[in-house]
């Protein structure tokens, strides 16, 4: 039986929720929805629930996780009870339910948690750098030119750069598995045959890399079909140029962290020039629509947006430079700005990527996934 619990309103406030109680169960949101079906309608149900503060049922449902965060419900909304705001915590709070350390809960609702954290690993590359590689850039500028790989050898960047990785696949992985458990072993005795969970898998693989569902989800709200939308496009392309940006410096660091100038037609420069790109215009994209507030998915920002963004923003910035530096042969500059740029780099993967917004990247399919495996074995129960 569905037990409530009284303090999840004020909790989930703390998640970036507003005042969803004025909520008198229309059902507005849900009609105006694109997203919503028969088989997973929402926002109403959702709104109902955390009034009712039905945590449980929350934890365990796949629903927040296909709002795209249109805004429409929020628009359509008589009494003001900001739906699409609701679904957007909801999507915070089960990042925190999923996360067994209790680091997700304390980042998302402690700003001193969230600007320690990121200041401490800022602090830890720096010392790193300071004890490390400081006594030679010395040595280094005096010798003429600039020598990043010897300044900051690859080969220990890389080893730094397979240690992140595996924490953060830790996270990431032990995070999905908790999903996996609330979603699909909440189904007692709904038997799942295996083969369900190939033949369903490449929903998994068509949802992380196209995000079709956005751009049925966009301003106009009433899509039901594909289109590409210019909302959808940006959204893409920062993707992708995040999932190249993150192979190159994880898988092909020796290839891409290089003392070569090569021709800009060479695949290293165009690889990086798209990832750049990509990263660029989306970030000023998303700065620009929360700074002018029109529509209303920009509306209303969460401290951790504010940080994804800037994170981003001088991630990619300090990236800019360094290339700019190394390439105009400007030794002391290309050192420190690569030094910041790790500095700020570090933070945001290790805190955007298992606990922000980089992780719905990965949250979002793998829970359409496992919600399209539960249909599938409903269907042949
Ligand atoms: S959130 Fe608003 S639109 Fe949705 S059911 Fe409640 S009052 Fe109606
Ligand atoms: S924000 Fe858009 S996709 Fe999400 S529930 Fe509201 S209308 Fe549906």
């Amino acid at each position: 039986m569905a037990v409530a619990d009284t303090h999840f309103g004020e909790d989930l406030k703390k998640f970036g929720a507003f005042d969803f109680n004025a909520c008198y169960n229309c059902g507005t949101c849900t009609a105006v929805c694109s997203l919503s079906d028969e088989q997973n309608s929402f926002p109403r149900e959702m709104v109902r629930f955390s009034v009712l503060g039905l945590r449980d049922d929350i934890s365990a449902s796949v629903k927040p996780w296909l709002c795209y965060y249109c805004g429409q419900c929020s628009t359509h909304c008589p009494q003001d009870a900001k739906p699409a705001e609701l679904m957007m915590s909801l999507r915070r709070y089960l990042t925190s339910v999923y996360d067994c350390s209790g680091l997700g809960r304390k980042l998302y609702t402690s700003k001193v948690w969230e600007f320690g954290s990121i200041s401490l690993l800022a602090l830890v590359i720096l010392v790193l750098f300071i004890f490390l590689h400081g006594p030679m850039t010395t040595e280094l500028t005096e010798q003429g030119g600039v020598k990043l790989n010897t300044f900051a050898p690859w080969k220990q960047v890389e080893i730094g750069d397979w240690i992140m990785a595996g924490m953060l696949s830790f996270f990431l992985l032990s995070n999905i598995f908790n999903m996996y458990l609330k979603i699909v072993r909440k189904n007692e005795g709904l038997k799942i045959p295996l083969k369900l969970y190939v033949t369903e898998f490449y929903h998994l693989v068509l949802h992380f890399a196209t995000q079709k569902q956005l751009s049925k989800c966009d301003t106009l709200g009433t899509r039901k079909k594909f289109t590409f939308s210019s909302y959808w496009i940006i959204h893409w392309f920062l993707m992708s140029s995040y999932v190249v940006m993150f192979i190159m410096i994880v898988f092909f660091l020796g290839w891409f962290q290089t003392d070569n100038i090569y021709h800009w037609t060479h695949p290293q420069r165009l690889l990086g020039y798209y990832a750049t790109a990509g990263l660029l215009t989306g970030v000023v994209w998303f700065f620009v629509a929360r700074f002018r507030k029109r529509d209303e998915k920009s509306k209303h920002s969460h401290i951790t947006d504010w940080t994804f963004l800037v994170l981003l923003f001088l991630t990619t910035v300090t990236g800019i430079l360094v290339q700019i530096f190394r390439i105009n042969g400007m030794p002391y500059p290309t050192y420190y700005t690569y030094v910041i740029h790790l500095m700020v780099l570090f933070p945001m993967l290790m805190i955007e990527v298992p606990f922000s917004k980089w992780s719905h990247l990965a949250y979002r399919p793998f829970a359409i996934y496992f919600d399209r495996v539960v249909q599938a074995a409903k269907k042949i129960k």
